[in-house]
């Protein structure tokens, strides 16, 4: 049998020091997880169950170097977010058995436009296309968990220009990583490929057509990026 039309090309983010790539299903993101931003976003950051939303695939930018604003927006927002990568999933995971699914881990940037998301929040209409849009999610490459294990702290920081924009700590996510992954396994079957963007600390802002963003993980990866 051949196909009508030529196979879309796979997904896929090269895993650090190695020649092997991790092949993408699905993305999934995370809002609202760290109480700093639900505050500077004008929410509540008491503990209400995770909500999600999704990006394609496709949007993903593996160890993005350029970064080209998107049209239809004067107000896109970088997002620093600790990225998680499944190597096998189910529907119901067990809080307790959530690490056994994970590869590992990256660094990656949640883009957003942050106007079209306002106009769909007040009008009640989905996140799409302030979220999903191409180049939206530079990542790193992928660290193994068997190499770092699964960091539940450590500094998340995001610099534009070489000054720091947004700063934490992953120790204050609201939903940790295990319970994220429970949470989401309820709404739908995880499985091998599937990647999370675990939501983003305080300290969100604009960029610039020219900026230099940096942004890393203490003990997971860096990635930097120019905005074209
Ligand atoms: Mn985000």
């Amino acid at each position: 049998m051949t196909t009508v039309i030529p196979l879309p090309a796979p997904v896929l983010l090269p895993v650090a020091h190695s020649d092997q790539t991790f092949p993408v299903r699905r993305v999934y993101c995370v809002g609202r997880n760290y109480a700093a931003h639900a505050i500077e976003m004008g929410h509540d950051p008491s503990r209400e169950p995770p909500f999600f939303f999704q990006k394609n695939p496709d949007n993903l930018v593996p160890q993005g170097a350029e970064f080209p604003y998107p049209p239809l927006s004067s107000d896109v927002h970088h997002e620093v977010e600790l990225v998680v990568v499944l190597k096998k999933g189910c529907s119901a995971i067990d809080v307790s058995d959530a690490l056994d699914c994970v590869y590992g881990y990256a660094v990656g940037i949640d883009f957003t436009r942050r106007d079209l998301q306002a106009q769909a929040k007040t009008a009640g209409k989905p996140w799409e296309a302030a979220k999903a849009f191409e180049h939206s999610a530079p990542v790193s490459t992928i660290v193994p968990a068997q190499v770092i294990g699964h960091p539940a702290n450590g500094n998340i920081w995001l610099k534009v220009n070489n000054d720091l924009k947004q700063q934490g700590d992953l120790n204050q996510m609201i939903w940790k990583v295990p319970e994220i992954i429970a949470e989401l396994s309820k709404l739908f079957r995880l499985d091998a490929g599937d990647v999370i963007m675990t939501g983003t600390p305080s300290g969100v802002g604009a960029v610039s057509r020219g900026d230099e963003v940096s942004c890393g993980i203490d003990g997971v990866a860096t990635l930097t990026l120019t905005v074209i």
